[in-house]
């Protein structure tokens, strides 16, 4: 016979009765004195805890990657370090913009975040299914954020928002391209790759350090929704990705992905043709050909959704002995914002939770009490570096080499001579088929349609700078002067933004 399981209070004493709430005689009132109820409720009444302002709503699950090549000429990361060495991973994937109720199949970026167990800690690598991002500069994060989602007084996502930043802001065209793709609605969450987006930095043993980007490639294959398609799911199945991921996973069916590196000497970096630290470029594969190193397997559905997904909080400042950031500024911008936006969501001790908890790594520091600290506290050891009473102390192995910074500080204007428009413009030609470019420019027209004239004007001269014909197809779809656009994509983005200004 198993145990008889007694229901307790939070605090641990049985419970009676959970029907009936203690009133004056059978019709009430209640009384006060009802201390389970009050508990019961006041409980629930804090079920929620706030929602990410950004990839509120996703799914996750637990797995493990494991390394196929020797890469330990590149890096000293412990997880690395050979061949068939195997680490646990939890990933969460998500959309950007939506709620926490919002479709999944949302056109939108698909967050990609992976949290590596390693043995120096917790290593987190937060991408998304695209390789390039909107803007270079963490400046403009909250403006753009606030563009994607609803109109402050309507309550309404806005055509008008979206356009209007976007078209001001014309380094965001490459992964506006990627988002007006069908790749902008992946069909679930198995069926996408993951990028690291931005530059980091390996260093060795002996202290060389490269450039590297991560690309996991689906081994599930690409596989997108059209617009329609999307927009069916959206009212019959908002969950479609969250089912089809825990559904593949339950029934043995564990998806996986191929880990491709790009990485680049320093000294190939110098005279590059384009800026490796702005987040808006990829590297042609041509120029630095990826190189397969591992894969990761996702084995296993979290038990408890809010336990293992909601609170997990990924952080791109989590890094390891090994690996470390690069000069790019919108990397730079998101190591303060995830650890903040966690103290804020989650409190001062959400590294205590489980699922963020190092699991082959103990934690050791002079980190002491606030809120929710749940574990000893670091018990009667010493609170304080240094001290002579044995506690825990750095270690110098850990240090990143030394690097050179030089340069005047100041609010730098965006110089670099590479430009916004040669790369959509390959992936509008040289990457996409016939039916991409279709389905692009209908996705586009779909949406751009519903903002202001001008907007649409500025807009569709971006798309004629990085390819004539894409622009004169957006145009014609919307019902503009193909002439009046070509007039504004000759401006300078100034002028542009004179010439359509209210
Ligand atoms: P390649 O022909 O070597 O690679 C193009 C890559 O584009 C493919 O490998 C695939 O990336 C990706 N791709 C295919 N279809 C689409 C689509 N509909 N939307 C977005 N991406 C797609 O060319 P290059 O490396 O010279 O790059 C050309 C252009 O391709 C770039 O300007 C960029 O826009 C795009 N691209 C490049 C990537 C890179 O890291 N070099 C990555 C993704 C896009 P994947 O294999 O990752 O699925």
């Amino acid at each position: 016979m198993p145990e008889k399981k007694t229901m307790t209070t939070g605090f641990g004493a049985p419970v009676g009765n959970d029907l009936n709430t203690v009133t004056a005689g059978p019709r009430g009132p209640a009384l006060m004195q009802d201390v389970h109820l009050l508990e019961k409720m006041a409980h629930f009444d804090r079920e929620r805890i706030p929602e990410r302002v950004v990839h509120a709503k996703g799914a996750g699950a637990h797995g493990y990657f494991e390394v196929t090549a020797d890469v330990t000429r590149y890096t000293k990361a412990k997880f690395l370090s050979a061949v068939g060495k195997r680490t646990e991973v939890f990933a969460r994937f998500s959309t950007v913009g939506g709620e926490r109720g919002s479709a999944d199949s949302a056109r939108d970026p698909r967050g990609f975040a992976l949290k590596f167990y390693t043995e120096d800690g917790n290593y987190d690598m937060v991408g998304n299914n695209t390789p390039v991002f909107f803007i270079r500069d963490p400046l403009k994060f909250p403006d753009f954020i606030h563009t994607q989602k609803r109109n402050p007084q309507t309550n309404l996502k806005d055509a008008n928002m979206f356009w209007d930043f976007l078209s001001l802001t014309p380094e965001s065209l490459h992964q506006v391209t990627v988002l007006f793709s069908d790749r902008g609605t992946p069909d679930g969450y198995r069926h996408m790759n993951g990028y690291s987006s931005h530059t980091y930095k390996w260093y060795n043993a002996a202290g060389e350090y490269y450039w590297v980007k991560y690309h996991f490639k689906t081994d599930q294959k690409i596989r997108n929704l059209t617009r329609q398609e999307s927009e069916v799911l959206a009212g019959g199945n908002p969950d479609h990705a969250t089912e089809d991921l825990f559904n593949a996973i339950a029934s043995g069916n564990p998806p996986s992905w191929t880990l491709e590196m790009q990485i680049m000497t320093p000294e190939q970096a110098k005279d590059y043709r384009f800026d490796i630290f702005d987040v808006t470029k990829v590297w042609p594969h041509g120029d630095v050909p990826p190189m397969v190193i591992g894969k990761m397997v996702l084995d296993r559905n979290p038990v408890n959704y809010f336990a293992e997904v909601e609170q997990a909080a990924f952080n791109p400042s989590n890094l390891v002995p090994g690996i470390s950031v690069s000069p790019d500024k919108m990397l730079q911008g998101r190591l303060f914002s995830y650890h903040d936006t966690h103290l804020h969501r989650l409190g001062p001790n959400y590294q205590l939770i489980p699922i963020n908890a190092p699991k082959a790594a103990k934690v050791a520091n002079y980190q002491r009490d606030g809120f929710m600290r749940t574990d000893d506290g670091g018990g009667a050891g010493p609170n304080y570096w240094p001290n002579s009473f044995d506690g825990p102390s750095p270690d110098p192995d850990a240090l990143e080499p030394h690097f050179p910074v030089e340069g005047e500080a100041g609010r730098h204007v965006y110089t670099h001579p590479n430009d916004d428009f040669s790369q959509p413009g390959e992936l509008y030609r040289k990457v996409m088929n016939d039916m991409d470019r279709e389905h692009l420019v209908g996705n586009i027209v779909a949406h751009l349609k519903n903002a202001l004239a001008r907007i649409q004007k500025r807009q569709c001269a971006l798309f004629y700078k990085a390819d004539r014909q894409w622009g004169e197809r957006v145009a014609a779809g919307l019902g503009l002067d193909a002439a009046e656009v070509a007039r504004l994509a000759d401006m300078t983005q100034e002028e542009r933004a004179a010439a359509t200004a209210a």
